[in-house]
């Protein structure tokens, strides 16, 4: 008896599951909805009634209902890292010029897709089943979207056949256009302030508490890189055709290219085409298509070696710019902004776009009342990039950029080299007050729970916290009677800034807003001083001699430290317990043992994967550098070495060393 309910739950799954598959990825329904309605009421009433089968792949499970009120933060296994950017054939060429002279071969192969235009995701499989989602983040960890995840039909549950045992993969979160508008006009219709764009709608949705609300969205998913350290395939294409073959959605226009001629037709057949697409896409990437050779190639600091974007080339439109107002940064920088008569660019409407600085007012000559062209470039936010001289009022009078600050009203200053101009009053302009604070409990800084840049506003505005460390002072009781808030959200405030107590001191390093410490340096100050004393009492000199420290960054933290604010916040957040030097784990695996000493690594290693070995390397105050030169110290050769790292190291007599070699020189 038991055994029949099983198969015909069994049975169910396997049919919804190739319904949902023939809809959603190939898009080909075979099925009505009516009776794929029937059939899932039919499982779900089995699956009810018949707990023990329960299954989290089943597709029952994709209608949501899970509410989740804070993401857990998970690390990525594999850093999840960005793309480098080209506008321009040339840039390509520079691109394949490089990875040439990397590889030390002309013999290049690249597969080409489209850039979509979305969030991205990381999806973990075992065993054919997914185990969980986690969005981006900042590259190092994300959020846990699992049960949201699960609500996008064209992402399998289950795979279909047999893949790898374990892997990641990872797409795009998208909204196609048909679904955007839709859910605008329904907004519309509601008296509700339209979505601006498909894009931060996708990343938007991610987010959602309610997973039956995810489930509402027509969102989809296009996959586009499988991890793993032995995947057991030679070239990208073929990875990403088998992932199609066991269910994903790989897009068709993906192409396999000879050379850079053929990726140059591929981009321009798609800059066109791109628009008859049903979703949104800013513009094509570049893989180089031999697996080895991309573990060859390896990253940068930010971007794989072995990819490029190209971006295509941007709309423009003209438009009136009715004002120019100003803005302060959180560092006091001003930012003027063109305040344009709305106009439609790229899909989303625009009504302010960046002015950047007085010296592009100036050179554009860009006037109040003045036609513009308006670009929509890399950033979310368009520019103005010129001025149509023929439409120029007769009255037109030429731009006095402000002199005053647009919030606190003290005068602008500007330095020698900058570009800026800044609001000196640093710890008296709201804006700036405000702005580092909200910098200090963002996601890459203190990534305090609960706590949001309103909710920051708000606390400030009630004279509640003046800068960072009043913020460790914060009591339920002080919360509770503000605007929005309630018993439970003023305990969560709370909690949050106390787990942030435990944040390493690198990333404390960073939430205190010295100007030009950004998330890289602060890594690098918090490794070489390892304590916020030490950092406070360093020289000048001794800054500018830290590696990569330049003469900029050493002056600013000078000021830092010898301001007495900043001395005064910092005594009282060691005081509340916040961690201000490395921790004794992280220092246990730190020595200088290869200070001064640059390596290159190249091939596949047994002992230690590639990363590992270099995060060895620099742990130990190495350096690794991808090509080899008069400077470099050692080669690690693994096995597969490309045959022209070994000549040039023998050429330029660099000794060759092996994985052994190196661990003992560390031992
Ligand atoms: P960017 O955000 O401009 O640094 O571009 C990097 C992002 O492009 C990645 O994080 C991906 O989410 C996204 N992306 C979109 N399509 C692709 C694709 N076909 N291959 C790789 N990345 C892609
Ligand atoms: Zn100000």
């Amino acid at each position: 008896m038991s055994n029949k309910i099983k198969d015909k739950i069994t049975e169910l799954r396997e049919e919804l599951r190739l319904h949902n598959y023939n809809y959603y990825v190939l898009d080909n329904a075979t099925i009505t909805d009516f009776d794929f309605d029937i059939k899932l009421k039919e499982l779900q009433t089995l699956e009810q009634e018949n707990p023990q089968y329960f299954d989290a792949t089943s597709p029952t499970q994709r209608v949501g209902g899970q509410i989740t009120k804070n993401f857990k933060t998970v690390v990525h296994k594999n850093r999840m890292y960005s793309l480098d950017n080209s506008y321009s054939i040339e840039d390509l060429n520079d691109w394949e010029k490089r990875i040439q002279k990397n590889l030390g071969t002309q013999n290049t192969e690249y597969t080409c897709e489209l850039k979509y235009d979305g969030a991205s995701i990381n999806l973990s499989y075992e065993n054919g089943k997914l185990l969980s989602a986690v969005t981006r983040g900042d590259g190092f960890q994300g959020d846990d979207v699992t049960e949201n995840i699960k609500t996008i039909k064209s992402i399998p549950l289950q795979l279909k056949g047999d893949f790898i045992d374990a892997f990641e993969i990872r797409g795009e979160i998208i909204l196609p256009l048909d679904g955007f508008n839709k859910m605008n006009e329904k907004r519309i219709k509601n008296n509700e302030e339209p979505y601006r764009n498909p894009r931060n709608t996708a990343s938007g949705s991610l987010k959602l508490q309610d997973s039956a609300e995810v489930a509402k969205r027509p969102l989809d998913c296009l996959l586009y890189h499988v991890v793993g350290n032995k995947l057991p395939f030679s070239t990208h294409y073929e990875t990403l055709e088998k992932a199609r073959q066991v269910g994903f959605k790989i897009p068709k226009a993906i192409q396999m290219c000879k050379n850079i001629d053929e990726v140059f037709k591929f981009i321009n057949y798609w800059d066109v085409e791109r628009h008859n697409l049903p979703y949104e896409t800013d513009g094509v990437v570049i893989k180089v298509n031999n697996l080895h050779q991309q573990e060859e190639l390896g990253f940068t600091a930010k971007a794989p070696r072995w990819a490029i974007a190209y971006k295509f080339k941007t709309e423009q439109v003209s438009t009136v710019l009715n004002k120019i107002t100003y803005q302060v940064g959180r560092t006091g920088a001003i930012t003027p902004v063109a305040n344009l008569a709305p106009v439609q660019l790229a899909g989303t409407t625009v009504k302010r776009a960046s002015l950047h600085n007085a010296d592009q007012i100036q050179k554009l000559d860009i006037r109040e009342n003045d036609t513009v062209f308006v670009e929509k470039g890399g950033e979310i936010i368009p520019k103005v990039v010129g001025v149509d001289f023929s439409k120029r009022p007769v009255d037109s009078v030429p731009t006095n950029y402000a002199t005053n600050c647009p919030d606190c009203n003290t005068q602008l200053v500007r330095k020698e080299g900058d570009a800026k101009h800044y609001c000196p009053n640093e710890f008296g302009c709201p804006t700036q007050i405000t702005g580092r604070i909200q910098h200090f409990i963002s996601r890459k800084a203190m990534n305090i729970d609960g706590l949001g840049a309103e909710t920051v506003e708000l606390l400030f505005k009630e004279g509640l916290i003046h800068n960072y460390a009043d913020l460790y002072e914060l009591r339920e009781e002080q919360i509770i009677p503000l605007e929005r808030m309630a018993e439970k959200s003023a305990k969560n405030i709370v909690e949050g800034i106390e787990n942030s107590k435990k944040v390493p001191f690198e990333k404390v390093l960073f939430a205190l807003g010295i100007r030009f410490v950004g998330e890289t340096v602060a890594k690098k100050l918090a490794k070489h001083y390892k304590s916020i004393d030490n950092l406070m009492t360093a020289t000048f000199e001794n800054l500018i001699s830290v590696d990569e420290i330049g003469e900029r960054i050493a002056q600013s933290i000078v000021d830092f430290s010898t301001d007495l604010s900043t001395i005064q916040y910092i005594e009282r957040l060691k005081k509340y317990g916040l961690q201000l030097e490395l921790s004794a784990e992280s220092q246990a695996n730190q020595t200088d043992k290869l200070q001064g000493k640059v390596f290159v690594v190249s091939g596949v290693f047994h002992k230690m994967s590639r990363n590992e070995l270099k995060k060895a390397i620099e742990d130990n105050g190495g350096k690794v550098s991808s090509s080899i030169s008069k400077k470099t110290s050692y080669l690690i050769a693994g096995e597969k070495m490309g045959p022209s790292k070994r000549t040039k190291a023998e050429a330029l007599e660099v000794p060759i060393i092996s994985e052994d070699d190196f661990l003992e020189m560390l031992a």
